[in-house]
């Protein structure tokens, strides 16, 4: 599944060109980050680090990725309506991960009180590796579903222009004219306008809560400007000023500024360092209020690395879909092997395989972001330590995917130009929307492909391993 231009790759002379013309066209373009020193400022700006050139996706894995997200959205909206599911599937983790345990808390003070939303929005992006098998066929893998603040769908939105022009650069202008036309910040923008609009009320505005931190803005600022082309009013808070300013009237409605919200669109909130205690009672004041959230606190747990473990038993799939058989195939059909690592005769018999045999595995505890999972000797030496420790409920054991690698340049900002052996995540876009028991919009919304070097097991664009970069079918 090598990319026809592997011979450019050991032109010297033409990469350092074509690397030259790729950053101009990427800045041009709005594929832009804001700079670590400088995070909440736009006075000094970069590009988002990227590929030089787009890698080979398998055209049958790709369709087969876009074929199967709607499936993926009809499952997370059904687990967040199944308290039982919830409240049984996360049971051993929350007795030792207390951020999973505050989330849950949240979720069922909300259901005792009564919900006052009634208009859904999802936003996930399911993430896929492209598994090497025995006689190296590849085939699409899920790694997990991020049902929360997932990003890059506005950056990655402009990269295949720049990677089209970095072909022409390159005298490949017929495979330019092969990438495909991609804008996830569109279909994203395109969810929330419709949630708004069910919402019901002309004058209320969407709401993005951010972090304190800003570097990654302007993928943010895509889906923003594609509201405020439909005439919605967006504003941009932080837990902070929710704590401070925001309010709930009589029936519930979410007042910021004087302003009322009809929609909040989480790009924080996903990891315990983004809480302290005013923080947590923000939240609780938005998940309380009927202003529809993107997720609701149901959705942002039924994107946990503990459901996607439970998801993979036999059985669960079925009942959390019943009588869509056809659904519930194609999604297993992406399933890597995952395994609870629970109290128990069945949990023990897992760890000792993993220990056994760690470069097999990934374990990974209940986080997001990137970062968070242990591999090889550090996965041995975590699960000897904690092997007979309710702690390692904590955690679930993966598969560890093998992809093939394939020769590419990363740029990044004040890197020096090198090639390196990568491998490649494609995320898919889903979107929907629910009005009460009606699904009014399930949609696949684009791509992402985020391509890091193999040195680096783990960790994101956000994380400064991963770049982002545009797939060329083959
Ligand atoms: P996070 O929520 O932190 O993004 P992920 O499950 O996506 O957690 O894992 C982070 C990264 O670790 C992925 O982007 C991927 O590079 C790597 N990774 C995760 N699971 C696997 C796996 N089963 N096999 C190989 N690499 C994996
Ligand atoms: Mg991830």
């Amino acid at each position: 599944m090598a990319a026809p231009w592997e011979d450019v790759l050991r032109n010297k002379a033409a990469v350092e060109e074509a690397a030259r013309v790729a950053v101009d066209a990427a800045l041009l373009q709005g594929v832009l980050m804001r700079t670590e020193g400088e995070p909440n400022a736009s006075d000094v700006v970069n590009y988002a680090p990227f590929t030089l050139l787009p890698s080979a996706v398998p055209s049958a894995l790709f369709q087969q990725a876009y074929a199967v997200q709607q499936d993926f959205n009809l499952l997370v909206d059904a687990i967040s309506q199944n308290k039982e599911f919830l409240e049984r599937t996360l049971a051993s983790t929350i007795k030792v991960d207390d951020f999973t345990a505050r989330l849950f808390r949240i979720y069922m003070q909300v259901l005792e009180e009564g919900l006052a939303q009634s208009v859904f929005l999802g936003i996930n992006r399911s993430d896929y590796m492209f598994d090497c098998g025995v006689d190296g066929t590849p085939s699409l893998k899920q790694i997990e579903i991020n049902t929360i603040a997932a990003s890059f769908g506005g950056l990655t939105s402009r990269t295949a222009a720049v990677h089209g022009q970095v072909l022409k650069v390159l005298g490949r202008s017929e495979e330019a004219s092969r990438l495909l036309p991609n804008n996830p910040s569109k279909g994203l923008a395109l969810g929330i306008a419709k949630a708004w609009e069910l919402y019901g009320s002309r004058s209320a505005v969407v709401m993005f809560l951010v972090e304190e931190v800003q570097r990654n803005i302007f993928d943010q600022r895509c889906v923003e400007n594609e509201l405020w082309n439909r005439n919605i009013r967006v504003m941009r808070k932080r837990f902070r000023d929710v704590f401070e300013k925001g309010s709930l009237d009589d029936a519930k409605r979410l007042y910021m500024d004087g302003q009322e919200v009809a929609v909040v669109y989480y790009r924080e909130g996903y990891v315990p360092k983004n809480y302290d205690q005013q923080n947590w009672e923000a939240r609780l004041l938005l998940e309380r209020s009927r202003a529809v959230k993107c997720p609701d606190i149901a959705t942002q747990l039924a994107g946990t690395k503990k459901v996607q473990q439970e998801l993979s038993q036999p059985g669960t799939l079925e009942r959390l879909l019943p009588g869509r058989t056809e659904a519930v195939a194609r999604m297993r059909a992406t399933f890597a092997g995952l395994y609870s690592l629970d109290v128990g005769e069945e949990g023990d018999k897992i760890a000792a395989m993993a220990i056994a045999d760690p470069d097999r595995f990934v374990l990974k505890p209940q986080r997001e972001g990137g970062g968070n999972n242990l591999y090889d000797e550090e996965l041995r030496q975590v699960l000897e330590k904690i092997k007979d420790s309710p702690e390692r409920t904590s955690y679930i054991l993966m598969d560890k995917i093998k992809p093939q690698p394939a020769m590419n340049y990363l740029l990044r900002a004040h890197s020096p130009l090198q090639v390196s052996e990568c491998i490649s995540e494609l995320g898919i876009f889903g979107v929907y929307v629910r009005q009460g028991k009606e699904m009014v919009m399930n949609e696949a919304a684009g791509h992402l492909l985020r391509t890091k070097a193999i040195e680096h097991a783990d960790g994101g664009v956000a994380a400064g391993v991963a770049v982002l970069d545009t797939p060329y079918l083959v």
